[in-house]
């Protein structure tokens, strides 16, 4: 017990995420990234993301769940935490410009982690299939934005073209800088818990975040920061899940526009982090997805994007262990994709303001 009144020091964790300014991941983890005292550092205070209770979902699973909202990043996504270090690596090797494909978020971290380091940005995106709020933020920050007529892997395809002819540099996930960012939620997780969790479920669509999570937890467990390493349980979607089948999928559908992608780049990460860490790759329908993206919601209180939801749709469709500490990564913000939310719920029509009206219309 202390002594009433006394000074407590907060827990590492604690004062890490609560200092006035957070630095960012790049700051605030150089030690465990490829970064010298010459990186310019390009950052937006990503990073310290919340890892909140879910007590409703912890009753339905009888695990104790944890979600870590990655919502809460500068633009909206995990992305940020990769972008940092791929535009910091990129202006510090030179780079003039910087090129991706995306489903969506991966274009609107670029374009603003671009704008924030004065560089060009071109992202190449599949047509009709990015939700608005991405495309809104992409042309925003002022990206050169292509919509091309096929899915992601064509685009991606079209991405490491371009880049064979000019001197720009890719920041999707095939860039190793990302990854190495990426990795730093993992390490964020440990500290907010005093250790791994049992489990760590997390959606799979290029699957690059998988692979860096197990990079983080692996790294941090070597260093005596965690006793254990989680069971790193991936879920793709049923219209989108190569990984799962065994097999590149020519067109890959799924609501979750996010994780729609039939050739993964980093396929054999995730198999590897699957297989390794005693977990798995599923597949969860769109069905599924949706059904936890609406509670997530109601029951959490915590607003994602549909392809984030399929993480949550993974354990209530698969279980947990008795008792166990899950982790559910979330990894988009939901107003990214207001229709999704939209589609889902009756929009109410219009009264007129008058108070036998208004008791109507709320059917009180
Ligand atoms: C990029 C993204 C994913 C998929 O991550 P990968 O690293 O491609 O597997 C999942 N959810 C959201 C919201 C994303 O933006």
């Amino acid at each position: 017990m202390p002594e009433p009144g006394a000074v407590r020091e907060p827990p590492p964790s604690a004062s890490r995420s609560r200092r006035l300014a957070w630095p960012g991941v790049i700051e605030s983890y150089r030690e465990w990234l490829d970064v010298d005292a010459s990186t310019p550092i390009v950052s937006l205070g990503e990073g310290a993301t919340p890892l909140i209770e879910a007590p409703r979902l912890s009753d339905r699973v009888g695990a104790r769940v944890l979600l870590k909202v990655e919502g809460a990043n500068p633009t909206g996504s995990f992305k940020d935490r990769g972008m940092t270090m791929a535009i910091s690596k990129a202006v510090q090797r030179g780079a003039k410009a910087v090129v991706c494909a995306s489903t969506g978020n991966t274009s609107a971290s670029a374009a603003a982690y671009a704008a924030r380091a004065g560089i060009a940005c071109a992202v190449l995106i599949p047509e009709g299939y990015i939700a608005l709020g991405k495309l809104a933020q992409a042309l925003i920050y002022g990206a050169r934005v292509l919509q091309i007529r096929d899915n992601f892997d064509r685009a991606l395809s079209m991405v490491r073209q371009l880049a064979e002819s000019y001197p720009v540099t890719v920041v999707n996930s095939v860039n190793p800088d990302r990854l190495e960012g990426q990795k730093s939620a993992a390490f964020e997780i440990v500290e907010a818990l005093g250790d791994a969790p049992d489990a760590c479920c997390i959606p799979v669509g290029n699957a690059g975040n998988i692979t860096a999570y197990w990079n983080g937890f692996q790294q941090y467990h070597a260093a005596g920061l965690a006793t254990r390493l989680p069971a790193m349980r991936g879920f793709q979607a049923a219209g989108a899940a190569p990984i799962v089948e065994g097999r590149p999928i020519e067109s890959p559908d799924t609501i979750a526009t996010a994780i729609r992608i039939g050739r993964p780049a980093s396929w054999e990460g995730a198999l590897n982090a699957a297989r390794s860490s005693g977990g798995s790759v599923r597949a969860v329908t769109d069905k599924q997805i949706l059904a936890a993206h609406r509670l997530l919601a109601t029951e959490e209180s915590v607003f994602c994007e549909p392809a984030s939801a399929a993480s949550v749709a993974g354990l209530l469709a698969n279980g947990a262990e008795p008792g166990s500490t899950v982790v559910c990564v979330l990894t988009g913000n939901g107003l990214k994709d207001p229709d999704a939310a939209i589609s889902q719920v009756t929009v109410p029509d219009a009264v007129d303001p008058s108070l036998p009206d208004v008791i109507g219309g709320l059917g009180w």
